[in-house]
């Protein structure tokens, strides 16, 4: 169960500050792109995460992009727009292959990095799996792929209860 917790919980990937990454000594930001940074299969960009990546651009971390897309070129496209790194293609998150990816183009190792996106089986499997501190967000938007909706959130909401639970105990 260890593997499937958040380190952190937050509302928005906004509300991951600055402030917040340095006190923990993460310099580098691997992100999710679906429902973390855009609503599901979104093409623009929302103010609120252009400033917040201006914020973190400010404060030296490094943001790329790792996701599970089946589109390349929108996720070329947006990072390009968005002025940060990606891991080309597929990242296949639980797999650790892309995140070791991203690792590489942030130049940063896994303890000074943190991976923040809306899924647990993807993104906070794949990143505990590496060692990256993990943040869970809450998705964007409830339009997602009809697996997703169906399965893995549904478990999601079983596990996050648990750790709840445990956390307020
Ligand atoms: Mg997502």
């Amino acid at each position: 169960m260890g593997l499937l917790t958040p380190d952190i919980l937050v509302n928005h990937v906004a509300d991951v500050t600055p402030e917040m990454l340095r006190a923990r000594g993460i310099r580098a930001v691997v992100t999710d792109l679906d429902n973390t940074l855009v609503p599901w299969r979104g093409t623009d960009i929302a103010e609120e995460i252009t400033a917040w990546l201006l914020a973190l651009k400010d404060a030296g971390v490094a943001v790329c992009i790792a996701s599970n897309t089946r589109h390349p070129s929108r996720l070329e496209r947006l990072a390009e727009q968005m002025g940060i790194l990606h891991v080309p293609g597929n990242a296949s998150k639980p797999r650790r292959r892309g995140l070791r990816i991203a690792l590489n183009l942030l130049n940063a190792g896994p303890t000074e990095t943190a991976m923040v996106g809306d899924q647990l089986f993807t993104d906070v499997l794949a990143g505990n799996r590496l060692g990256l501190t993990t943040i869970l967000v809450n998705p964007l938007t409830t339009r997602e792929f009809i697996g997703t909706k169906l399965v893995s959130r549904t478990a999601e909401r079983w596990i996050l209860r648990g750790a709840r639970k445990r956390a307020s105990s």
